[in-house]
């Protein structure tokens, strides 16, 4: 079984909703487990920032499925949950499922990007990694911790959720 982070997203259509039942279908996956989600953060958009506020998470798995089969199986949870894919980059979705890391594998073909691509400099992603994965380190040598350090908070803010009784 292979460590995976997957970086969730959704700014459309009840995006905590979205996350919620996006981890149910991770947790759902064949041959695979889901190990820990982090907590729910609130963040602004990348692109255009005429669109709502981004809601975050990062889960890690651990999975049989080779790279390219858990790329179709979280692109089919996309669709699954009403995403389309539009012209214009990083607009308003539904959900985003992208790899973060795949074991310490570098990939690097047509569909996919491992670790992603742009990972490193995102604070709604290395902040939830963090809080879930506080000793990582990248196949490249980098420590998480040290990302961290230096990556402007940019508005992020960890979601508290109200338990109705
Ligand atoms: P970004 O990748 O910058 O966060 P995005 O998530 O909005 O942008 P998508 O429209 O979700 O981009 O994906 C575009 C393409 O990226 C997909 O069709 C997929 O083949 C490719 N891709 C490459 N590397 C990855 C990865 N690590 N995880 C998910 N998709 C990837
Ligand atoms: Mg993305
Ligand atoms: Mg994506």
């Amino acid at each position: 079984m292979i460590e995976v982070y997957i970086g969730l997203g959704s700014n459309l259509a009840l995006p905590e909703k979205q996350i919620q039942a996006a981890c149910d279908s991770l947790a759902a996956l064949p041959d695979s487990a889901l190990i820990k989600c982090s907590s729910l953060y609130q963040s602004k958009p990348m692109g255009s920032q005429d669109q709502p506020d981004y809601v975050n998470a990062v889960a890690l798995i651990e999975t049989a499925l080779s790279p390219e089969t858990l790329l179709q199986q979280t692109q089919l949870i996309e669709s699954q949950q009403g995403r389309i894919h539009k012209a214009n980059r990083w607009g308003s979705r539904t959900l985003d499922l992208d790899m973060l890391l795949y074991g310490q594998q570098l990939i690097d073909n047509e569909h996919l990007t491992v670790p992603h691509s742009g990972m490193k400099q995102r604070e709604f992603v290395l902040y939830p990694l963090f809080e879930i994965a506080p000793d990582l380190i990248f196949p490249c040598g980098k420590k998480l911790s040290d990302l961290v350090l230096t990556c402007p908070t940019n508005g992020l803010r960890r979601m508290t959720r109200l338990v109705l009784i």
